[in-house]
């Protein structure tokens, strides 16, 4: 057994994201510009050296491994990875293999999702009104998302909504979400905008603290605390109404870095210890010197012994840059 991955803080890294492209089929007014320019496609990693790269992390001691993009559904090919990072989850390896998506290619992926072994998936709904939904993602369309989502379910996929909860755009509908997911048994989470990359737009318009959200929904929801965690950075409610399960990620209320027990990986081999940080490490380059995977697990614990304590997020009118200037869809959410 491997000395397993500990960071400077003492924390084990046990979780990796992996975007398996930054390209999407949605064009969300927090995430992207309209006119996004993405990477050439001659730039990413394979799927086999993204298995490599993931397979490195899972013998350092990874147990969790959420797939996520862009829109990781639209790279070609993508269900080949998630058969081949199966084996890990039959080889006891790893406990877990999710992915995050907007739920846009759910329809057709879903059976084969559950087939390679993914049992929990995130999928990203931010309203439950078409028309807004538009609005939001500018090129999506609702009532695939809820084929998508009824594939899932149809499936065996238990499923978390996630939201990403904007002042003026979706804050008088969370009610309405709550009653939803209750009724079908999913889980929701909300969480906060956060200042990552240009957008056509100003983000102190749609930036609504989740502690406000949480006061306003305790004085008509019976809000119980939880000690569920998933091994990410959402912290939980249950709701005594629905039965259902309330979470809240709030990078910018409140700093939820201590407990940080994950790294990013990029399309292109780029591993990005913080999300909210700048700092990063080329692993492309010693996993294609040399075939063995040696230098490449060098270079993983070299970086993990650079992780950074937090980020340092700001959303206010004086800070009109972003804090990082990658977007989400580069590093993955
Ligand atoms: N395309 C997939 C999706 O939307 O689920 C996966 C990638 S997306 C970048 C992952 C998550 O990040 C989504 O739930 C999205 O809402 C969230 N997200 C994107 N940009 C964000 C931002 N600036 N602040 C907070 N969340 C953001
Ligand atoms: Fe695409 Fe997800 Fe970003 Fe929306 S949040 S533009 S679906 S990557």
């Amino acid at each position: 057994m491997m000395t397993p991955l500990v960071d400077p803080f003492g924390r084990e890294i046990s979780y990796i994201r992996i975007s398996v492209t930054d390209r999407c089929d949605f064009r969300c007014v927090y995430c992207m510009s309209e006119d996004m320019t993405f990477l050439p496609k001659k730039d990413l990693l394979t799927l086999e050296e993204l298995d490599r790269l993931t397979s490195a992390f899972v013998r350092l001691g990874t147990r969790k491994v959420r797939i996520t993009g862009g829109e990781p559904l639209v790279r070609k090919g993508v269900m080949q990875l998630f058969r081949s990072l199966g084996r890990h989850l039959h080889g006891g390896g790893l406990d877990e293999l999710t992915v995050t998506t907007n739920g846009s290619q759910l329809a057709r992926h879903a059976g084969a999702l559950h087939e390679a072994g993914v049992r929990r998936i995130n999928v990203s709904l931010d309203t439950l009104d078409p028309e807004k939904f538009r609005a939001i993602t500018r090129w999506g369309r609702w009532d695939r998302v809820m084929e998508g989502i009824a594939a899932a379910t149809e499936a065996g996929l238990a499923i978390k909504i996630n939201a990403v909860a904007m002042k003026g755009v979706n804050e008088d509908e969370f009610d309405r979400m709550i009653h939803w997911c209750g009724d079908r048994g999913f889980d929701l989470t909300l969480i906060e905008t956060m200042p990552m990359g240009d957008i056509d737009g100003d983000r102190t318009e749609q930036y609504l603290p989740l502690s406000a959200v949480r006061a306003d929904l305790a004085r008509r929801w019976t809000l119980i605390d939880s000690d569920h965690r998933t091994g990410g950075p959402a912290r939980y409610v249950r709701i005594a109404e629905t039965g259902g399960r309330l979470g809240f990620i709030t990078p910018m209320t409140h700093n939820f870095c201590e407990s940080c027990n994950r790294v990013r990986l990029t399309c292109t081999g780029t591993l990005y210890m913080c999300l909210g940080q700048e700092d990063s490490a080329d692993l492309k380059t010693p996993m294609r010197t040399s075939p063995d995977d040696a230098p490449l697990e060098a270079a993983i614990r070299k970086a993990i012994g650079r992780k950074p304590k937090g980020h340092d997020f700001v959303i206010d009118r004086a800070t009109r840059r972003p804090s990082v200037s990658r977007h989400m869809s580069v590093t993955g959410g």
